[in-house]
């Protein structure tokens, strides 16, 4: 079985300043700025398209300082979020495992 279930999901989500605040139905809050969530934008042309053999890499977005400007957001199908960035990128959709998973990231 490779059924995609969540753990956890986030019962608020706020924007503070910079960062985005995700509290958690397990009681965890995850502090994440917007900096390094716009950059693990897991949308095709932010990433490019993977697989085993051969790992296709974009040439680097042009990020801007409008690209790490959050200025709203929306749920999706009840497993992802979905950030709208200040340059129009709206594409990435981020499940709440991935959501979850990037505060942990160096
Ligand atoms: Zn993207």
């Amino acid at each position: 079985m490779t059924a995609v279930t969540c753990a956890v999901k986030p019962t608020r989500i706020e924007a503070v300043n910079t960062t985005l605040v995700i509290v958690w139905d397990d009681g965890h809050e995850s502090y994440l700025d917007f900096e390094p969530l716009r950059r693990a934008c897991p949308c095709a042309s932010c990433q490019g398209e993977r697989n085993v053999l051969v790992e296709f890499r974009p040439p680097p977005p042009n990020y801007t300082p409008a690209s790490f400007e959050l200025t709203g957001w929306q749920y999706v199908g009840g497993y992802g979020f979905q950030p709208q960035w200040r340059d129009g990128h709206n594409t990435g959709i981020y499940s709440f495992d991935a959501l979850r998973q990037l505060e942990n990231r160096p």
